[in-house]
């Protein structure tokens, strides 16, 4: 398979060996499957080709952006081909006049949002993943963020879409324009499948004027289901939040710890956007101050500083993985973790999980884009406590039980994928049955990500392996456990990749932070054995930190690098001219290796004085 897709893209763009196939075999979901090759297309024709071969040969193909997939989307369930979009990552036109823009798919969000600015304009959906999310995952997923109460989703600023289908004909749809009513909206079809109904090879999109005057406000209250009535009761004054964001206790004190913020601890807290011009912001301030008092709001505050703003969005953005700091040695399995409830039942719902998470006694900070109604109850346990697991799944269908109740989504932003399939059918119902006849239609052979959304299969595996069973094998081991714990906590956000040296260079995992990071767990729980292929991913390493400096949950990657380079240089796993460069100063006293040299003699050898 791999000589014939070398074949196809080049020899440097196949990636097939073990080590290198073991970063991507994880997200950040608690699933955990491994491709049989890694594939990087330059071009349309180059993932054509792809295609055409894997539907000749019945080959699953899981199409890959940035690899912050939160629910197993990316996970290749029945191995294959995984096509990774790093390098297919230009903005190929930008069309002020039209108020649009054509790109690659692999464009990573604050990139393309960085180079529309130069014009003025700005791609509004706003994952937290921004600084590692590409255009093609969100597309994908349907991805939205703290903005999407105002500005709408991923699907709302897509015009057209060109995509490889599954028998390797392009399609093209949609057109550079406001509105059409030109039959079915196939553009929309193909928004939130996760890569099951074809692979994306470009996006239009549709772009929005960088707002004159932003102004972000916060306030806090006694009561998180207070805080949850206070979002509703804004939404209904008729005032529309660019971005509205809830945060519980756990919540503030993680991102106060991590960023220094100095906000005041309270059980709820809210950040929120207003944009528009000064007098239509300061009019909605007023509004909003209005509701703030009647709902009990504490230490209510504005800014329009840029800066200040910056400060608090970005502690915002790093909540998820910040999260890992809460208590050491847990972690953050996310399920159930990304419901959607009407706004109406945005305080009972939260009320619903915060008395689910007390009966079970489990850790489960809650915040979420709640101007949308989209909550986030997360569960953190330890990972090796099989009774905690247990705890967790009961959890997890009553979470699910509450949101069905209050006609509420499973999913508002992170997709099905693996996690959420045992609870297709019931959100679903029929309409499951329409998508699987679609499916069936577009990929006969069912080679686009099979195993997920529920299409094929209705059951996932036990959500525990991944942690449990590895860990496990560690009892007793108090020093590997402990750095298996620090690998843990690393979520899969990938804000490493757009800093790390050697990635940007060679843009495959094993050559990255987060790769070296998941190798390091793989190789403490003997999933992965050391080797010369393991040696260099380490190797490589420039050891300069820029990782450790964007690493929201501040893992210690270089420690965790200096201890493989040791831990592989015991079994005989050493840099070839590091071994000969300390053989030859054990042996001869210098480092060229020569005999007795005396030194004046060595530096005319080396052309000096
Ligand atoms: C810390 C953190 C915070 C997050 N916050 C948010 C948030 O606020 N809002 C939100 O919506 N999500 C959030 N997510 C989830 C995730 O970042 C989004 O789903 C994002 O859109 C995925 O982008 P990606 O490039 O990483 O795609 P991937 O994870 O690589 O892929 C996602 C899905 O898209 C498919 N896909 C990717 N590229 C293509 C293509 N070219 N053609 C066809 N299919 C393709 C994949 O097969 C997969 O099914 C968060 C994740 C993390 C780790
Ligand atoms: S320390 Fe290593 S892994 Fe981290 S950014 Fe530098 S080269 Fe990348
Ligand atoms: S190492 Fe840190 S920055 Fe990189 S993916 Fe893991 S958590 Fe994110």
């Amino acid at each position: 398979m791999a000589e014939h897709l070398q074949g196809i893209v080049g020899e440097d763009r196949v990636i097939s060996d073990r080590v290198s196939l073991l970063c991507y075999s994880s997200d950040m979901s608690p699933f955990t499957y491994t491709p049989d090759v890694v594939v990087f297309p330059k071009s349309t024709d180059d993932v054509v080709e792809i295609v055409k071969y894997a539907n000749e040969n019945k080959i699953p193909i899981v199409p890959r952006g940035a690899g912050t997939s939160v629910i197993g989307a990316i996970l290749p369930r029945r191995g294959g081909i995984i096509i990774d979009f790093t390098r297919m990552n230009k903005v190929k036109e930008v069309r002020p006049n039209d108020l649009v823009a054509i790109v690659e798919p692999g464009i990573v969000l604050d990139r393309l949002n960085a180079e529309l600015a130069k014009y003025g304009f700005f791609f509004p959906p706003d994952p937290a993943s921004s600084p590692a999310c590409t255009i093609g995952g969100m597309v994908n997923t349907n991805a939205s963020g703290v903005r999407a109460a105002k500005y709408g989703t991923t699907r709302n600023w897509v015009l057209g879409l060109e995509v490889v289908l599954a028998n390797g004909e392009v399609l093209r749809t949609g057109w550079p324009v406001i509105k059409q009513s030109t039959g079915y909206d196939l553009t929309q079809l193909f928004i939130g499948s996760e890569g099951t109904l074809g692979v994306v090879t470009e996006v239009l999109l549709k772009l929005a004027p960088i707002p004159r005057y932003r102004m972000t406000i916060t306030m806090s209250f006694d009561q998180l289901s207070q805080a949850g009535k206070a979002v509703t009761e804004i939404l209904l004054s008729g005032v529309r939040p660019a971005a509205m964001e809830l945060l519980d206790k756990l919540c503030l004190d993680v991102v106060n710890d991590v960023f220094k913020l100095g906000l005041p601890s309270r059980e709820g807290f809210i950040v929120m956007e207003l944009d528009g011009t000064e007098g239509s912001v300061k009019d909605e301030l007023r509004r909003v101050e209005e509701v703030a008092k009647k709902m009990g709001a504490k230490d209510f505050n504005w800014t329009d500083d840029p800066k200040e703003s910056l400060k608090l969005w970005t502690a915002r953005k790093a909540l998820v993985p910040s999260l890992a700091k809460i208590k050491e040695g847990y972690v953050l399995i996310p399920l159930a973790e990304d419901p959607c409830v009407p706004i109406s039942e945005i305080e009972g719902a939260i009320k619903d999980f915060q008395s689910i998470a007390a009966k079970y006694g489990i850790i489960s900070p809650t915040f979420g884009h709640a101007a949308d109604g989209n909550l986030h109850p997360t569960m953190i346990i330890d990972p090796t406590n099989p009774e905690e697991w247990n705890k967790m799944l009961k959890m997890e269908r009553e979470i699910f039980d509450v949101v069905l109740k209050r006609r509420g989504a499973l999913s508002a932003e992170h997709g099905i994928g693996i996690s959420k399939i045992p609870f297709a059918r019931e959100a679903l119902g029929r309409g499951l049955d329409l998508m699987r006849s679609l499916k069936k239609a577009l990929d006969p052979n069912g080679i686009l990500n099979p195993g997920k959304m529920g299409l094929d299969v209705e059951t996932r595996d036990d959500p525990d392996n991944f942690f449990y069973a590895y860990l496990s094998r560690l009892k007793g081991e108090f020093q590997a456990l402990k750095r298996a714990y620090e690998s843990i906590r690393c979520f899969r956000c990938g804000f490493c990749r757009a800093v790390c040296p050697t990635f940007s260079y060679f843009t495959v995992e094993s050559r990255g932070a987060r790769g070296r990071v998941i190798l390091s767990y793989y190789f403490l729980t003997n999933k992965v054995e050391a080797s010369e292929s393991l040696r260099q991913a380490y190797d490589l390493c420039t050891v300069c930190g820029h990782c450790m400096q964007v690493c929201p949950p501040g893992i210690k990657i270089v420690d965790i690098i200096e201890h493989m380079r040791r831990d592989l240089a015991e079994k005989g796993y050493i840099n070839p001219v590091h071994k000969a460069l300390g053989e030859n100063i054990l042996k001869y006293g210098n480092i060229y290796g020569l005999e007795n040299a005396p030194r004046g003699e060595l530096a005319k050898e080396l052309g000096g004085a």
